[in-house]
């Protein structure tokens, strides 16, 4: 229930109600049979969710939302070969608000797949602008939450976006994360075979940091498996994240999976992933996640210094 008092919450009967009214939903938020006291800060709280909700429904046709690409660099031949996909909402007033932030209310909403099927757009459009520009071609790998991998149209936007834009499937890729393929396993590997049989790639996010065990992998049709962050967070002090890393490097490429590590912040992370088979690294290290225009400029000026002749040769 919602207990408000007379007279901190409220003049009269209809304000305390509407207060207590307050209280009780977020009592019910703690699960049953708890009740909660009334605080200001709980309308606060409401309403700027309110605002939030209002704002990301008219974000997507104001074009505040932006995509972001962050390269990856391919740890034997030092090139970029890929880069992911990352979503961004310019708000007017509250100015960068961040994905963990508003992709959860747009899951909730139901915007997210509308959202999805522009971030997919945009991304296509974005790879084709690069390779028109003269750089090689890299593998665009675009985030998918749970409630789009649960979507009835979700294949048919993946083809009709590939159709329109002209980019070869094979230069697509899908991020899952690890979580949201467990939520249902079995359903997960038919929808997975269906995409890759459109002949996209397909990389499960996060991984390690989800219900799955190493033994899980063999049952998914995938082309990547991209090592959570905190492991290579944990790398220097913590001998289980190294041997996780290990395991998890071994299986992959016994599966004939790509192993991709994310969030690189030191050199000696990335010759640790390096020196032990890790084919991939994206991370602050390398570049943070920039603009389309960026991304183009950073992509040639990499491959720039690669065909420089080096000073000391
Ligand atoms: P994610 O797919 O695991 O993306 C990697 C996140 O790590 C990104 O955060 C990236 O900016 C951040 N990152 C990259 N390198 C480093 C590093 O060296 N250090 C640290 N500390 N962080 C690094 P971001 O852009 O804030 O995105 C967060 C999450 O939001 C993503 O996690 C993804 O799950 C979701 N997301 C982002 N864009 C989209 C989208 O277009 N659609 C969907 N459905 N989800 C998205
Ligand atoms: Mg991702
Ligand atoms: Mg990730």
């Amino acid at each position: 229930g919602g207990v408000s008092i007379y007279p901190e919450n409220g003049g009269d009967a209809e304000a305390l109600l509407k207060n207590a009214d307050t209280a009780m939903y977020h009592a019910k938020e703690k699960g049953r049979n708890t009740y909660r006291f009334y605080a200001a800060k709980m309308n606060a709280q409401s309403t700027e969710q309110l605002m939030l909700e209002s704002a990301l429904r008219r974000a997507l046709e104001r074009g505040e939302l932006e995509m972001h690409y962050q390269p990856k660099l391919n740890l034997q031949t030092q090139r970029i070969v890929g880069v992911e996909a990352l979503m961004r909402w310019h708000h007017p007033v509250l100015g960068m608000v961040p994905p963990v932030q508003f992709i959860p209310i747009a899951e909730e909403l139901g915007l997210i797949v509308s959202m999805g099927r522009w971030a997919l757009e945009q991304a296509c459009a974005d790879a084709l602008a690069w390779q028109k520009h003269g750089l090689p071609q890299v593998l665009i790998s675009v985030n998918l939450s749970p409630r789009q991998f649960e979507s009835r149209t979700l294949v048919a936007d993946v083809k009709a976006v590939l159709d329109a834009s002209g980019l070869d499937p094979s230069l697509l890729e899908l991020e899952i994360t690890e979580s949201a393929m467990m939520a249902n396993p079995e359903q997960a590997v038919e929808l997975l075979r269906t995409i890759r049989d459109i002949g996209v790639g397909l990389a499960i996010d996060d991984f390690g940091t989800g219900y799955s065990s190493l033994s899980h992998l063999k049952h998914f049709p995938l082309s990547t498996v991209k090592i959570d962050r905190s492991f290579i967070n944990d790398l220097s002090q913590d001998a289980d994240a190294r041997a996780l890393i290990d395991g998890i490097v071994t299986l992959a490429h016994g599966l004939r999976m790509k192993v991709v590590a994310e969030g690189i912040e030191t050199a000696a992370q990335l010759e640790f992933l390096r020196s032990h088979g890790c084919d991939e690294a994206q991370g602050y290290w390398l570049c943070k996640p920039v603009s389309a225009g960026e991304a183009r400029d950073f992509m040639a000026r990499h491959l720039r210094n690669q065909f420089a002749p080096s000073v000391l040769a």
